[in-house]
């Protein structure tokens, strides 16, 4: 029983951590109904990894300053800097100048994000620490040192590595130099819409790429279609095949950069999100 209660809070902090910080948050994919929003509070705030804030600052940096020294996660400096070090390693001296380039007001207008960052503490004490531990010693008669060991420190070591792949999962599923397509050519990953880990660093505001799957059918895309269904999500930010190749085409021909193109894409989805958004209300 403790196992499948285990397996429940994990699953549950996933989905906090990488539909809620991640996708609603750190890249605003998506917009949430205030009720979903305050349960992302909750099943983040079960992962133990900090606060929403604070999460979505540093990923925000680490989009930003992708593989220099100022990215906190920096992948060139190897898997384990990206994926251990990097999350505790104090802020550099220089950080307060280069956080004022990272436009944080849609989170501090946020109030489920305020609350769980200014009760941080207590909240995951009682939440993600007091709580699971208490459960299956109340309801199931799980021993003290049992429920210590699963429920605490077990599950807190996996749900900060599942915050942690986020950053560097780059590392361990994303395309190397030399490999069949190489990394410099991006419009591979605008052509098949795969190799999600590097599709995401090149359009992170599409809804659907996933952090620990396929681009397109992972567990996280499939819990946020539920969402979808149930009313609880809306304007969602994607691109099409087709669309990807009208632009692309334009920039084969020179009409526009790459980076035109991109920003480009990110207008249309924005406005094919707001449309979509009011029909679902219509
Ligand atoms: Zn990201």
């Amino acid at each position: 029983m403790t196992v499948f209660f285990f397996i429940f809070l994990v699953t549950i902090s996933l989905i906090g951590l990488t539909a809620g910080a991640h996708r609603l948050y750190a890249h605003r994919t998506f917009t949430a109904t205030s009720e979903l929003r305050f349960f992302i509070m909750i099943a983040h705030t079960l992962a133990g990894v900090g606060s929403i804030k604070n999460w979505v600052f540093w990923h925000r940096i680490h989009h930003k300053y992708y593989g220099t020294d100022r990215d906190p996660y920096n992948h060139k400096k190897g898997f384990l800097f990206s994926h251990v070090y990097g999350n505790m390693l104090s802020s550099p001296s220089d950080l307060n100048t280069y956080a004022k380039t990272i436009d944080m007001s849609d989170i501090k207008s946020d109030g489920y994000v305020r609350t769980q960052h200014k009760f941080y503490w207590i909240l995951f004490i009682v939440l993600g620490f007091m709580i699971p531990i208490n459960i299956p010693i109340m309801y199931w008669n799980e021993s003290l040192a049992n429920s210590i060991m699963i429920m605490g420190i077990t599950r807190l070591m996996i749900t900060s590595n599942i915050s942690w792949l986020v950053n560097s999962a780059m590392l361990v599923w994303g395309l190397k130099k030399g490999d069949r397509f190489p990394v410099e050519d991006n419009s591979i990953f605008f052509i098949w819409k795969s190799f999600w880990i590097n599709y995401h660093y090149v359009i992170p505001w599409d809804w659907k790429s996933d952090e620990f799957g396929r681009y397109e059918k992972g567990f996280v895309t499939f819990i946020i279609k539920i969402w979808w269904e149930l009313g609880l999500v809306k304007e969602m930010m994607t691109v099409s095949r087709e669309k990807m190749y009208e632009v692309l085409y334009k920039v084969a021909d020179s009409e526009i950069t790459m980076d035109d193109a991109l920003e480009k894409m990110k207008e249309r989805a924005t406005e094919d999100a707001l449309k979509e958004g009011l029909m679902y209300y219509h």
